[in-house]
């Protein structure tokens, strides 16, 4: 999962950006990087960590031009390395390139592999790199349709931004997995992976890429062109469930008007003889929120989260019981103790967390706690872009639900229904990915995509 902003056409572009990505932090904190274009070269400046460390007035001050893109990575390996940090920049017959991109490509490896037996040198082991190459090997007088004819030859989810001599291109996959808005910000074009980036910037008619839909933008000339369609679009159903920040507005819906809905509909499919509704924050508020409107049960916030804990800490000497997880969540005693509680969270993974959370809650006093998911058992991996562990460790892939909730050591458990989930959401059902929870991967693979190996998430990353 990364985040992604840029804009064409405005004097401060890269602070233009810096701002975006400033909104964008949720969507990755491993490391962040901006390039812009100033009519004669490319500055490019990229760090481990978040936007405020790496981007200081001196740094912004250097990158000068009237167009910038810029990117926050989420670690989707062991090996987060500044190398793999983006933007990509490189040097082509048709000048220079630099792309960003959020999303994943689950075959590129293949099309590296004969890209280097071609004699291809790559800089990186992301896989967006594979897109510039395909475009250097390919030149053609607009770049363009370099581009279009590369975007050609590869499969699986993007949303990408590219910055070129002449203009900034954006682009969106033909199944149009991951958001991409587009709108007018103060005299320039901007684009970014979700509309709270925009807000803070006063942009006005936001925006979202169709899927397939390629937008040029030079100055004030917008050009419009599109991918050959797929059969069924795929957009990513767990961006409303987890990923999205809540006052965004993606996929045509109000993020937290969705996750809302899903937790009126939770009490409904599966209600709670309880005394308080409590959600895990951040990722549960909206549905605890829904859950206790629907149920009447009062909305309590039980647990306070610590949002200063940054990606590290020092772990104790002596063992502090579920240390990683109370450093960052802690309960109000006086809300929870002799309650029954309803505990209300987006999703469980590999159940770790929420095995600490229910723990910590029942020391701190409950009678009863009844877990509420707003979303299905997660059963498969996702190979686009979004990172889940492998299927083994996925707890809903091995157990069933009793068994998941005698682990987690809740007096009861509820998932929301996969119908429940999609009738939130206003879009035609069947134009939503579901495979994290149904396994029906639409992109075409040449592994079986349900075997993949995919990068773990560890616990101490859950839910930051
Ligand atoms: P678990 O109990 O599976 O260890 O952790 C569940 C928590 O992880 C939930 O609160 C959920 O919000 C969070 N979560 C779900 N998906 C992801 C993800 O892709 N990355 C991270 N860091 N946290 C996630
Ligand atoms: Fe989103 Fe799940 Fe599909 Fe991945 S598999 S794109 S997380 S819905
Ligand atoms: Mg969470």
């Amino acid at each position: 999962m990364c985040g992604i902003f840029g804009i064409e056409g405005h004097e401060e572009a890269a602070y233009f950006t810096y701002l975006g990505l400033y909104a964008l932090q949720h969507r990755g904190q491993e490391s962040a990087g901006l390039v812009s274009w100033d009519e004669a070269q490319m500055h490019v400046e990229r760090g481990m960590g978040e936007v405020a460390d790496i981007f200081k007035p001196r740094v912004l001050s250097r990158l000068e031009g009237r167009r910038a893109i810029g990117h926050t990575r989420y670690s989707t390996s062991g090996t987060s390395v500044l190398n793999n940090a983006q933007p990509v920049v490189v040097n082509t017959s048709m000048g220079p390139l630099a792309i960003v991109h959020n999303g994943n490509l689950p075959d590129s490896h293949l099309v590296r592999q004969r890209l280097e037996k071609e004699g291809s040198i790559f800089q990186t082991t992301s896989d967006t790199e594979v897109i510039l190459h395909l475009m250097a090997r390919n030149p053609r007088e607009r770049i363009v349709d370099s581009l279009l004819s590369a975007l050609q030859e590869v499969q699986g989810a993007y949303s990408l931004l590219l910055v070129t001599e002449n203009g900034l291109i954006a682009a969106r996959d033909p199944y149009g997995f991951r958001p991409l808005l587009m709108a007018e910000c103060q005299g320039g074009t901007a684009f970014a992976s979700e509309s709270c980036a925009f807000d803070l910037l006063e942009a006005t008619r936001v925006e979202e890429l169709q899927p397939g839909e390629v937008v040029v933008v030079q100055g004030d000339n917008i050009e419009r062109y599109h991918l050959p369609p797929v059969h069924k679009p795929s957009r990513c159903a767990f961006e409303h469930v987890y990923f999205a920040r809540p006052d965004s507005n993606i996929f045509g819906d109000s993020v937290s008007s969705v996750r809302t809905a899903m937790g009126r509909l939770l009490a409904e499919e599966s209600p709670a003889n309880a005394e308080i509704v409590v959600p895990v924050p951040d990722s549960g508020l909206f549905p605890a929120l829904g859950f206790s409107k629907k149920s009447g049960i009062p909305f309590e916030l039980g647990l306070i989260r610590n949002h200063y804990v940054g990606r590290t800490f020092i772990q104790p000497q002596q063992s502090i019981r579920d240390f990683g997880v109370r450093v960052k969540l802690n309960p109000v005693r006086q809300l929870i103790e002799g309650k029954k509680v309803v505990l209300v969270d987006d999703s469980i993974v590999r159940g770790t967390t929420s095995r600490k959370i229910v723990r910590m809650v029942r020391d701190a006093g409950a009678k009863e706690i009844h877990l509420r998911i707003s979303s299905p058992p997660t059963r498969w991996p996702c190979h686009y872009g979004i990172d889940t562990p492998r299927r083994e460790e996925l707890i809903a892939a091995r157990w069933e639900l009793d068994e998941i909730c005698g682990y987690i050591e809740a007096d009861s458990l509820a998932y929301l229904s996969l119908e429940g989930l999609l009738g939130c959401l206003s879009g035609e059902p069947a134009s939503y990915c579901t495979a994290c929870w149904n396994g029906d991967y639409r992109v075409p693979m040449t592994a079986d995509p349900r075997q993949g190996r995919l990068f773990p998430i560890s616990t101490e990353d859950a839910d930051r």
